[in-house]
């Protein structure tokens, strides 16, 4: 077993035990390899060891990875800040879209889907308070953008994403999360079909699967730290 993978297998039974603890089945919990920095070579070894979804935040430097693996058929989720003048790009060659903060963004990736790829999967970005990132709707805002993205023909809305500050504190940790789920759920009891909770990295996955997260954006732990 090469290092790369001994650390996805890591990844991977933290996310297990995790799940276990708080009484969740594992199975609910994906794992998306944010790759972002790293060649398509490492992309290429960590598929061959199972991992299929992989992350994101470089507009160019994801569409080389895609346009380099397209026979792997990975499914590419991007997590980064999308300026307008990007958007065709994204819509034509990801399947995820994570940072949706803006209609005029949204908008813009579901006129440019192509008719032939099924609607773009997105998640709103929420900035919890307290947030080290600037990106993200506030939560007051969130509801309205929701409802105005789920409308949008090309795209899906999934759910919600955050990048809480980083605390060494489990129970700090831990609120932001609930937060982000908290507003989930009011959005599903106002009628809007949401399966995804993006939420937690390296430093707190247990905590984000103690509040429900669906997908975990994982790189330091399996990649190593960013070069
Ligand atoms: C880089 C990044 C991650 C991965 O963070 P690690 O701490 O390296 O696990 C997750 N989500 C987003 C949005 C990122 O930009």
């Amino acid at each position: 077993m090469t290092t790369l993978t001994a650390k996805l297998q890591a990844v991977l039974a933290r996310i297990a035990g995790a799940a276990r603890q708080y009484g969740r089945d594992p199975a609910d919990v994906g794992l998306l390899a944010v790759s972002k920095n790293w060649p398509a070579a490492t992309v290429r070894e960590l598929a061959a060891a199972g991992q299929r979804a992989f992350g994101e935040s470089y507009v160019q430097e994801g569409l080389a990875k895609i346009d380099e693996l397209r026979a792997l058929g990975l499914e590419w989720h991007f997590i980064g800040s999308l300026q307008a003048n990007k958007t065709r790009w994204v819509a034509e060659a990801f399947d995820w879209v994570h940072s949706i903060d803006q209609l005029r963004i949204a908008q813009r990736l579901s006129e440019q889907r192509p008719a032939t790829l099924s609607p773009l999967s997105v998640c709103l970005q929420v900035n919890l308070s307290g947030e080290a990132s600037k990106g993200g709707v506030s939560p007051a805002a969130a509801p309205a953008l929701a409802h105005a993205v789920a409308g949008l023909p090309r795209l899906r809305l999934r759910g919600l994403m955050a990048i809480p500050a980083p605390s060494d504190d489990y129970m700090v940790q831990r609120r932001p999360f609930r937060g982000l789920r908290e507003l989930s759920e009011q959005l599903q009891a106002d009628g809007l079909l949401l399966d995804t909770l993006s939420m937690g990295m390296s430093h707190d996955l247990e905590a984000a699967i103690a509040e429900g997260a669906t997908l975990v954006r994982v790189g330091t732990a399996i990649f190593g730290e960013r070069r």
